[in-house]
């Protein structure tokens, strides 16, 4: 039983193999150990390549989002710095 996350995971890994598709490097830092994020996982050839590091960093960004908007919204509020 394959996720749609494993599937478009999968589908890269094939592709590179067959040399249908090169890896990049990181395109945040130009880390050539990269990794292939998948905005949208129903577009399995829509990636985007970043390193470990920026890669656990899309994926925290995209959860936390929606929250960050109300939060930072709540912070300015309370004239506090951000970053
Ligand atoms: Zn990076
Ligand atoms: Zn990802």
């Amino acid at each position: 039983m394959h996720t749609q996350k494993e599937l478009a995971r999968y589908t890269i890994n094939n592709a590179i193999k067959l040399g249908k598709l090169k890896r990049l490097p990181c395109e945040v830092c130009g880390n050539p150990k990269s990794e292939a994020h998948h905005p949208n996982y129903s577009k399995p050839f829509k990636i985007k390549w970043v390193c470990k590091l920026h890669h656990v960093g899309l994926h925290s960004k995209e959860h936390e989002a929606q929250r960050e908007i109300g939060r930072q919204a709540a912070l300015k509020r309370w004239g506090k710095k951000i970053d």
